[in-house]
C-alpha cells in the first residue's frame, strides 16, 4: 500500500494494491489518540488523518518517553494477577474486538489488558478493564483503568478516559468506575522486589470523567463534520500548539512565518495573546511602553549587547578553571536501594580543566554497569576537581545534585561542601551580561553556543541533547545485549558530555574577548 496526495482536494487517497485507487472514507474511523489530537486542534486531527507524512517524526527522547510508557503499562498489568492480554495487535481491529468480546463473557477472568471496543466509528484499546462484580442476573460490571507513567492526574488524562468510557459503555459494557494508575514518586525502594502496590498510585476519577463524558458526543460530531470537509481547517498556529502536547505539525504550520513573528517572543504567552488581539503580529511592532521582561526586551532590541560587568566577572575566575557537566538518568521504576521513582541518578560527568598556561586537560567518567552509580560517580568527581580552582557549570543542576549526594552519603559531605563553594554558574552571568539576537530569547547552551561560537556545535554528534543521552544510557545499561552496540552508545555518550564542557571553555574564552573589546555596556547593533 502507498499514499499519494490529491492537491486539488488537500486530501489523501489510498492506493491499495488489491483495491486500486479509492478515496478516503467520508468519515474515517477515530481512535482515542485521534480524539485527543482533535481536542487540541482540528487541523492537527485533519493532518494526522489525511497528511500524516507532514508531521515531524518523534525525536529520540520523545520516543524514549513513549517506550517508557509501554514498559510501565506492562508492569501495571502485574498488579492484576490472572488478567488476560488481548493478543490481536493494534492493526487487527476486528480480531481484537472479537477477542475482547470473548474474554468479557468468561466469568473466571478478573481483568482484561488492551481490550478493544468499537462504537460510533471510534475504536479504543483500554489498558486495564478490571472485573468488579457479577450481578444477580449474571451481568458483570467493570472498572476502567488507564495507566500513565506520569506522576499526577492531568486534564488530558480525564479527556482520554472520557472518550474511552463513552465508547466502552456504548459497546454494551457496564462500568462501575474509572481510575488512573500513575507513578507514586513518594515510593521509597529498599531493594528486592519492587512493591507494585506502592509504586503506583490509584486515583478514582469517575466523577470528573463523567462530567467530561457529557461533552464527548458533541465534540466527536464536530470532528467528524470537519473531517468530511475537503479543505484543511484554516487554523493559525499559536500557543494551543504546545499544550497539552507539542504538535508534530508545528514545523509544517510555521514554515512560512517570519523570524520576527510575535510567537517567537519568549516568556509567558498571555502577553503574546494580548498583543495578537491588538493586531500585533511582529516583534518589531510591539508598541513602545509595553511592559516586557528583561529577556523580551532584549529580543525586541535585537542587538548584540555586552554589559560592562561581563569582563570583571569572567576575570574573577581562578585557575585551574574546571568546566563541569553532569548527566543523570531518571528511572520510573527504581532499581537501586534508597532511591525513588524518577529520582535523578548521576551516571556521567565531563571536566575540561584550563590551566593558567592556557593548556586544556580533559577528564571524564561514565558508569557503564547496571549497578548503583552514585558513589563511584562522586569519588571520581571529587578526585578530578581537586582542591583548587573555580568550577564552571551551566545551570544550577550540578549544585543540586551535589547537595543531594552530600545528604545521602555523609562520607562525601565535607568534600562536596568545599566543592559547592567553588561552583560558578555561567548561565546567569550570560543572562545578565550578554545577549545575541541569535539566542531568540533562549539561554540554553544549545542556543547560546552556535551564536557565540559558530564553529562549535552538536551537529556532528550522534547524541545531541540531554533527553536523548538519558534514553541511550538506559538502553546501553539495561536493554542492549550486543557489546558492539553498547560500545557505540558508550562512545556517543562520552563525546556528547565532553562537547558540553568544551562548549563552556570556548564560550568563556569568546565572551572574555568580546568583553575586552566592547565591555562598556555596549550595544553593537547586530540585527
Ligand atoms: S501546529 Fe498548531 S495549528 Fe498546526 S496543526 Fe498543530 S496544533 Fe494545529
Amino acid at each position: 500500500m502507498c499514499e499519494i496526495t490529491d492537491h486539488s482536494m488537500d486530501r489523501k487517497l489510498i492506493v491499495d494494491s488489491q483495491d486500486g485507487l479509492s478515496p478516503v472514507p467520508a468519515t474515517p474511523r477515530l481512535s482515542k489518540s485521534k480524539f485527543l489530537s482533535g481536542l487540541q486542534c482540528h487541523k492537527r486531527l485533519y493532518l494526522e488523518i489525511y497528511q500524516p507524512a507532514l508531521a515531524t517524526p518523534p525525536d529520540a527522547s520523545t520516543q524514549a518517553i513513549l517506550d517508557m510508557g509501554t514498559e510501565i503499562g506492562v508492569l501495571a498489568q502485574q498488579r492484576f494477577p490472572g488478567g488476560v492480554l488481548v493478543k490481536a495487535g493494534f492493526r487487527q481491529r476486528e480480531a481484537a474486538v472479537a477477542e475482547t468480546a470473548g474474554l468479557l463473557q468468561d466469568s473466571t477472568i478478573p481483568a482484561i489488558f488492551e481490550g478493544a471496543f468499537e462504537h460510533d466509528g471510534v475504536l479504543v484499546r483500554v489498558d486495564i478493564l478490571e472485573r468488579v462484580k457479577t450481578g444477580s442476573m449474571g451481568s458483570p460490571s467493570w472498572r476502567l483503568i488507564e495507566v500513565k507513567s506520569s506522576t499526577r492526574v492531568k486534564d488530558v488524562h480525564l479527556d482520554d478516559l472520557s472518550i474511552q468510557s463513552l465508547i466502552v459503555q456504548g459497546a454494551g459494557v457496564t462500568l462501575e468506575g474509572t481510575c488512573l494508575l500513575h507513578i507514586n514518586t513518594g515510593y521509597h525502594y529498599d531493594g528486592g522486589m519492587v512493591d507494585l502496590q506502592a509504586l503506583f498510585s490509584v486515583e478514582n476519577v469517575s466523577e470528573a470523567v463523567t462530567a467530561r463524558r457529557m461533552l464527548v458526543p458533541e465534540r466527536l460530531a464536530a470532528m467528524k463534520a470537519m473531517l468530511a470537509e475537503s479543505q484543511i481547517p484554516a487554523i493559525e498556529p499559536d500557543q494551543h500548539c504546545h499544550s497539552p502536547y507539542e504538535c508534530p505539525f508545528w514545523a509544517y504550520c510555521t514554515k512560512d512565518k517570519p523570524e520576527r513573528w510575535i510567537y517567537h517572543l519568549p516568556g509567558k504567552k498571555e502577553l503574546v495573546s494580548r498583543l495578537v488581539r491588538q493586531g500585533v503580529m511582529m516583534i518589531d511592532d510591539i508598541p513602545a511602553g509595553t511592559q516586557l521582561t528583561d529577556a523580551q526586551q532584549k529580543v525586541k532590541n535585537n542587538v548584540e549587547w555586552v554589559s560592562s560587568e561581563l569582563g570583571p566577572l569572567l576575570r574573577s575566575l581562578s585557575y585551574p578553571i574546571h568546566h563541569l557537566d553532569a548527566e543523570t538518568v531518571m528511572l520510573a521504576v527504581p532499581r537501586f536501594p534508597s532511591t525513588r521513582p524518577y529520582q535523578a541518578l548521576p551516571v556521567q560527568w565531563s571536566n575540561h580543566i584550563e590551566l593558567e598556561s592556557g593548556e586544556v586537560l580533559h577528564q571524564e567518567f561514565l558508569h557503564t554497569e547496571a549497578s548503583e552509580p552514585r558513589k563511584r560517580w562522586a569519588e571520581a568527581l571529587i578526585e578530578s576537581l581537586g582542591n583548587s580552582g573555580s568550577i564552571l557549570v551551566y545551570s544550577a543542576y550540578e549544585a543540586g545534585l551535589i547537595r543531594q549526594l552530600a545528604d545521602t552519603f555523609p562520607e562525601f559531605k565535607s568534600a562536596f561542601r568545599e566543592i559547592g563553594k567553588r561552583l560558578w554558574d555561567l548561565l546567569p552571568v550570560i543572562k545578565d551580561h550578554y545577549y545575541h539576537p541569535a539566542f531568540q530569547g533562549s539561554y540554553s547552551i544549545k542556543s547560546v553556543l552556535p551564536a557565540v561560537v559558530p564553529s562549535l556545535g552538536y551537529g556532528d554528534l550522534t547524541i545531541q541533547e540531554g533527553g536523548h543521552a538519558a534514553a541511550e544510557y538506559y538502553r546501553m545499561v539495561f536493554v542492549e545485549t550486543d557489546w558492539v552496540e553498547r560500545e557505540a552508545i558508550r562512545e556517543a555518550l562520552l563525546r556528547y558530555c565532553a562537547r558540553d564542557t568544551l562548549a563552556m571553555v570556548e564560550l568563556r574564552r569568546v565572551l572574555g574577548g568580546k568583553a575586552e573589546r566592547h565591555g562598556e555596556g555596549h550595544m553593537m547593533g547586530v540585527t
